[in-house]
């Protein structure tokens, strides 16, 4: 297994992601954990060291389900990952309860590296609050021990990531002046250690990929990526694009594609992947076994590929419409919503819209077509803001998605003996 050091220990680069897991009758909370056992062995076999699981991933049952799993072996062989889900406790902020709930249900006495989950633009005020003292909690549990390294996944834009990364450096900065050996545990000088974030071929520039990645390298941030193959959408491309990769690479699969493209990037730790089945685990340990990153030529091709797996609009972001617009819309913030959404209609365009102040949404846009006119890619810009407002009418929203999450780990945590 191909590894590297990350925050001072031999980690693989392929990481196991728990959200995912195989279930009994398509019930998404009951996972099938003599399949998951047998995931977790072969994993562990090939080299595979770090796993990781959240607190909402599988109605609250996936740390139960891998805790359960990597109890069968020494806490020493392997690094297990969770998260804090201040992103979604709407009116409980009480990080010491849910970090000892999560260390109970994961059967452990410390986590190997921990993470503020989702930080974006509806989230990052909550982790930022003083008042909630999220930071400072996670500062002493990592000064306790019970935390080895302290980091954050971010579904924002660049400038979201930008200012919590300026969060953690200032709270650094406080902590040194404050307790001078408590911020000589940190890796940096930033109390946030290591970033998770969605990249893959695609991402790169749909989800802005290309400015996170050079943000967390200025801040000499390592990097986890999540989602290498878009929930599973890149493992099965279209004929014409698979017929395009054939000819640059015969036999090589759409999988070994997008994995060999995140080999190339040396600030990428951990390359996670949400596998459901042992057949997944094999075949992505397979593809773990050597370095083999693209070659300029073929990194040349999957680009070439990634533009035409686009259907969207050729929005430049220059926001010569948004001042003729009497709704005050982010069109271009809207309209890569909307690209975003032509590939895969995911749970982060609902996210991403929730994070938008009401009056402003897609669906307050009035028809007018003052934005059309003014814009030089001549972009049908109404048009697509019913779309994506007829895409997001048929799909759960985040808030409720939220409260479900909630409400099914109050039911778990009231189901448990105490
Ligand atoms: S058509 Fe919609 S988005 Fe465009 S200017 Fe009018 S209200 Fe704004
Ligand atoms: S004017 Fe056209 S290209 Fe420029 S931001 Fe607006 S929609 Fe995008």
């Amino acid at each position: 297994m191909l590894e590297n050091a990350f925050l001072g220990d031999q980690v693989g680069r392929l990481g196991f992601g728990a959200m995912r897991l195989p279930v009994v009758d398509g019930d998404a909370s009951r996972i099938d954990q003599a399949a998951l056992d047998a995931m977790v062995d072969a994993a562990l076999n090939a080299g595979v060291n770090y796993f990781d699981t959240a607190y909402p991933y599988h109605g609250g049952m996936s740390e139960i389900a891998l805790g359960r799993s990597l109890a069968r072996y020494p806490r020493e062989s392997f690094f297990l990952a969770s998260k804090y889900p201040g992103h979604q406790v709407a009116d409980a902020y009480d990080p010491a309860s849910l970090f000892e709930e999560q260390l109970q249900k994961c059967g452990v006495d410390r986590f190997d590296f921990y993470l503020l989950h989702n930080v974006y633009e509806a989230s990052i005020d909550v982790y930022t609050d003083e008042r909630w003292g999220i930071a400072d909690y996670f500062v002493e549990q990592k000064k306790a021990g019970r935390i080895r390294h302290l980091g954050f996944s971010c579904h924002g834009r660049p400038e979201t990531l930008a200012a919590f990364l300026d969060f953690g450096a200032r709270k650094y900065t406080e902590l040194e002046e404050r307790s001078p050996e408590t911020a000589a545990l940190f890796a940096g000088s930033n109390i946030m250690e290591f970033c998770q974030i969605q990249l893959n071929y695609l991402d790169q520039t749909l989800q802005d990929g290309a400015a996170k990645t050079a943000l967390l390298e200025d801040a000499s941030m390592p990097v986890v990526v999540m989602e290498p193959l878009r929930g599973g959408k890149l493992a099965n491309l279209p004929d014409a694009q698979m017929q395009q990769l054939e000819a640059a690479a015969a036999g090589r699969s759409a999988v070994e594609w997008s994995f060999r493209w995140l080999q190339g990037a040396e600030n990428v730790k951990v390359i996670l992947s949400g596998m459901s089945s042992l057949e997944q685990v094999e075949e992505n340990c397979q593809l773990f076994q050597a370095s083999a990153p693209l070659t300029e030529a073929e990194e040349e091709v999957l680009m070439d590929v990634a533009e035409s797996l686009k259907d969207g609009v050729p929005c430049t972001a220059c926001r010569y419409c948004t001042d003729p617009c009497p709704q005050q819309i982010d069109i271009p913030l809207m309209l890569a919503t909307y690209n975003d959404k032509q590939f895969d209609a995911s749970f982060t365009i609902s996210m991403q819209m929730d994070a938008v102040p009401e009056g402003q949404r897609a669906e307050d846009c009035i028809g007018c077509g003052a934005c059309s006119r003014a814009c030089p890619q001549g972009i049908d810009v109404p048009a697509a803001l019913a779309d994506l407002t007829a895409t997001l009418a048929k799909m759960p929203k985040w808030a409720d998605l939220c409260r479900q999450r909630a409400e099914a780990a109050a039911k778990l945590q009231a189901s448990r003996p105490s």
